[in-house]
């Protein structure tokens, strides 16, 4: 029997064999939720010219040095510039160039004043008179309400680094640097394959000792959420003759990553690891961990196989725990720490001392969080418990080596999803 390894130990030994896919080009828009497969550098300033910030009057300071709301300052009123066009003569002492939001600053002036800071009552979009004589109420500062090329970004500089995951405010910045096509990694393609001969497709009568395959499904559904596409090969009988049908599928369908669960406990692992073992250098794991201590690790001509545990939570546990790191590593992700928070504990909680991801919820009370297991249980925390995934929206992390958690203690809880109602 092997011996108990961490949970680090494993997971550092997966990933260790896991290395980021080729790069694929797709439109800026299918980019959305992909990581980014090059740097961005920018070809040019954004903004690309000095333009205003507000609908007012591009001026001159030094016409306005003394300028006050008791003591007005007057200037011409020369002619306007609309976003999108040039002024077509400079602002000379005297005079100001009606402009709007987003025009270019006409050539000669340093600032901008807000139309409510002159004498100019009419919606900016009604022109007046060229010629005209407006009243200036304030003294702006040099560059005032004027928005620099290159303020936001500039040329040259690094934008977007590499592994990043593109949300829509990338994508707003693909586009303003004109980005029509963009490189990210490729989706891992991972195979699924369920094994048990108990097992009974969803569609298929359940007869008596059956029951339904529910692993591939939540397997599949984790490998969307995580950025790969599912390949379900289906159901593995526990025969050597149909595990090695079902991995020769998955190597036609040239796979980056084998998921497969259950018939790895103590009991029947052996007839999957000699099948494994004749494919390729496999290992058969205890990790520290609980639920989901058996895992088979290894490499199936090249190819990556993680085993996963039967049980339908330790199967969930465990493919939260080592394959979603390894899927986020092949989809090129530079991070795959899950999101979490400190939490008060609502029970005392007595522990193994292995590390224990138990279903959680987390609530939110002023500005703590509180955290519930429904205590140690079987039957909310046993393995084969799938309804109390449901329940759960965390898992709160119990250390190795502790054995018992006092009600208020601080503890750590990864949280599987954000509902509005603990924001
Ligand atoms: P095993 O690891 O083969 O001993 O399986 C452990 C437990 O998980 C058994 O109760 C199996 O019936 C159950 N199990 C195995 N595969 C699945 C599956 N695909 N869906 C639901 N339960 C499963
Ligand atoms: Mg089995």
């Amino acid at each position: 029997m092997s011996q108990l390894i961490s949970v680090e130990t494993a997971l550092a030994n997966i990933l260790e064999h896991i290395q980021p896919l080729s790069t694929e080009t797709v439109t800026l828009l299918d980019g959305l939720d992909r990581f980014l497969g090059e740097d961005i550098i920018s070809g040019s300033d954004i903004p690309p010219f000095a333009n205003s910030a507000m609908d007012g009057y591009a001026v001159r300071t030094s016409d306005l040095a003394t300028a006050s709301r008791d003591s007005p300052a007057q200037l011409q009123m020369i002619g306007q510039v609309p976003a999108g066009a040039m002024a077509d003569q400079p602002v000379r002492s005297g005079t100001a160039i009606r402009i709007m939001t987003g025009a270019p600053i006409p050539v000669g002036a340093d600032a901008v004043v807000r139309f409510e800071d002159t004498s100019e009552n009419q919606p900016p979009d009604l022109p007046l008179h060229t010629g005209s004589l407006i009243s200036v109420y304030n003294s702006p500062c040099l560059g005032e309400n004027i928005r620099f090329p290159g303020e936001d970004i500039r040329r040259g500089q690094t934008v977007l680094s590499k592994g990043i995951m593109i949300r829509p405010q990338e994508i707003g910045v693909l586009a303003s640097l004109g980005v029509e096509r963009v490189s990210v990694i490729r989706r891992p393609r991972v195979a699924i394959i369920a094994t048990g001969d108990e097992l009974v497709e969803l569609g298929e009568p359940l007869s008596p000792g059956k029951i339904r395959n529910s692993n591939e499904f939540a397997n599949a559904a984790l490998v969307k959420r995580y950025g790969g596409e599912p390949i379900c090969l289906g159901i593995a009988r526990d025969t050597v003759i149909d595990l090695q049908r079902k991995i020769e599928k998955g190597l036609r369908h040239k796979v980056d990553l084998f998921i497969t669960s259950a018939g790895v406990s103590v009991g029947d692992y052996d007839m999957v690891k000699n099948v494994l073992a004749a494919e390729g250098e496999m290992h058969f794991w205890q990790v520290a961990i609980k639920p989901g201590k058996p895992l088979a690790f290894g490499l199936v001509r090249g190819v990556p196989l993680i085993g996963l545990p039967g049980n339908p939570v330790a199967a969930f546990v465990a493919f939260e725990v080592f394959a979603r790191p390894a899927i986020l590593k092949m989809a090129g992700s530079v991070t795959w720490r899950k999101p979490s928070v400190m939490a008060v504990l609502q029970e005392p909680i007595e522990n193994s001392g292995r590390r224990h991801y138990m279903r959680a919820l987390v609530r939110r009370e002023g500005e703590a969080y509180w955290v519930t297991t429904r205590g140690t249980d079987v039957t909310v925390q046993g393995s084969g418990i799938l309804s109390s995934m449901v329940w759960a929206n965390a898992f709160l992390v119990v250390p190795e080596g502790t054995t018992y958690l006092p009600a208020g203690s601080q503890v750590r809880v990864e949280m599987l999803d954000w509902p509005e109602y603990i924001i």
